[in-house]
């Protein structure tokens, strides 16, 4: 069986290339390598969809923090003008 189109890769994306390009973080060359192995390889689409849920949480929690952070710093000015 021949895996074709992951000639820099071997068989699969590594761990690494895949965390970059969830969190966009892939220069362009690379991301549309990463692009063109996921078209073929249903194995890495998933493991990519694992590391987007990663990437999200994150996202969501840094977010979050911002916005508790913010509110923090709203209360205690009300508390200081009340
Ligand atoms: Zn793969």
């Amino acid at each position: 069986m021949a895996l074709e189109a992951t000639p820099s890769f071997g068989p699969h994306l590594p761990e690494e290339l895949l965390e970059k390009y969830a969190f966009g973080r892939s220069p362009e060359s690379e991301a549309e390598a990463v692009e063109e192995h996921l078209l073929v390889c249903e194995c890495c689409r998933d493991r990519l969809a694992a590391e987007d849920d990663f990437a999200e949480a994150m996202r969501a929690l840094a977010k979050f923090d911002a916005h508790s952070a913010a509110l923090s710093v709203l209360d205690r000015c009300e508390a200081r003008f009340c």
